[in-house]
């Protein structure tokens, strides 16, 4: 068990925050004053640090550069109405980080680094967190490799670090989505559930493609047959079909295992409506919106919570939703938004007090 006292603390000697206004502040822009870093070595995490963000120095032999093992999480704290900071579940964060980190055989992180750590830096600079509808701190915990070697193996060296990140609106305007049959993201046996740098790298020439045709985002397909749907960018899809909401089920660990979709099946629950979380095929969501019975479909996840998608472009159909008239996502919005700003009981236990 590390305690408090195990953590080295060096405060920056001036902030940075007298000098800004954190009020519709753009998505990862800026740092807080501080960041905390801990290095794996010799089969053990060593002393934490906590510390003013800086920039550090690495060999161009860095392994994590040349092959990947690069995970990292998102997580955002916010303050209630009477001032009081939290962070939105940060333990699940905290086990997904560590099936990441499995999957690309890097060392897992023990619960009072990544738990207790985060806690210690989001009090260091808790006035960083915006105290506004749609603000929030971004948390950012990730890991690498460092060995100083260029040959493909795991790596005996590694360094955790967390960074925090002051942020307005993301992701505001409903979205329009091109359903991607050629080009994939995650295959049955392949790392889609884990948060690791290469699924964002090799998501970015499809996205650019889908961009220069005018959308937003892609849906991405399953890999085998290009039918069934599984996310899109950093976000779970829903899809409010008559009474029923449907979602792609995480068996086949082709998708990201969302914390904000998790959060959503609760709260579809609590509305009454059913939820299923099974495979998906864009046949049944293209029959559906020919029959009048696709209601809403809309992307969950921690950067934009909830953001409605006003449009897929399936090959040549073209389903195009009235997003005003729409009553569930708006409603699932506002009860996270009412739970994370304290108005609303947290009956689930998701505000972890910093
Ligand atoms: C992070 C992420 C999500 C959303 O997960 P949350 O825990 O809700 O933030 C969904 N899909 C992908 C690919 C992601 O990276």
């Amino acid at each position: 068990m590390i305690a408090a006292a195990d953590f080295i603390i060096t405060k920056a000697e001036r902030s940075k925050l007298s000098s800004m206004s954190l009020e519709n502040i753009s998505f990862g822009k800026y740092f807080t004053d501080h960041m905390l870093e801990v290095e794996y070595a010799d089969g053990e995490w060593k002393t934490v640090e906590i510390k003013p963000y800086q920039s550090f120095s690495i060999a161009p032999s860095c392994a994590a550069l040349h092959y990947g093992q690069a995970i990292f999480e998102g997580v955002k704290a916010y303050k209630n109405q009477d001032g009081d900071a939290f962070i939105f579940r940060p333990e699940e964060n905290f086990k997904r980080f560590n099936i990441s980190a499995r999957r690309m055989e890097m060392p897992e992180v023990p619960e009072e680094i990544f738990i207790e750590g985060m806690k210690q830096l989001v009090k260091l600079d808790e006035g960083w967190i915006p105290n506004k509808p749609d603000h929030a701190l971004y948390i950012r915990p990730f890991m690498f490799g460092c060995d100083e070697m260029i040959g493909v193996k795991p790596c005996d060296t590694y360094k955790f670090m967390i960074i925090l990140s002051p942020t307005g609106p993301y992701y505001s305007a409903p979205m329009r989505l091109y359903v991607e049959e050629k080009y994939v993201r995650a295959v049955e046996g392949g790392v889609g559930y884990a948060k690791t740098a290469g699924n964002y790298g090799s998501a970015m020439f499809p996205t650019a493609e889908a961009k220069r045709k005018g959308y937003d985002q892609v849906l991405w397909t399953d890999a085998i047959e290009h039918k069934y749907v599984q996310e899109c960018g950093t976000m779970n899809v829903f899809f409010i079909i008559g009474n029923k909401a449907i979602t792609p089920g995480l068996e086949e660990g082709t998708i990201l295992a969302g914390i904000t979709r998790d959060c959503t099946i609760q709260l579809l629950n609590e509305l009454g409506l059913e939820v299923e979380e099974r495979r998906l095929s864009i046949d049944e969501v293209e029959d559906a919106y020919t029959k009048g019975t696709l209601r809403e479909v809309f992307g969950t996840g921690t950067a934009a919570t909830i953001s409605m998608i006003r449009e897929l472009c399936h090959k040549d159909f073209i389903m195009r939703l009235d997003t005003d008239s729409w009553t569930i996502a708006p409603k699932i919005k506002n009860r996270m938004d009412d739970i994370k700003a304290g108005v609303a009981v947290d009956k689930y236990g998701w505000m972890l007090k910093v």
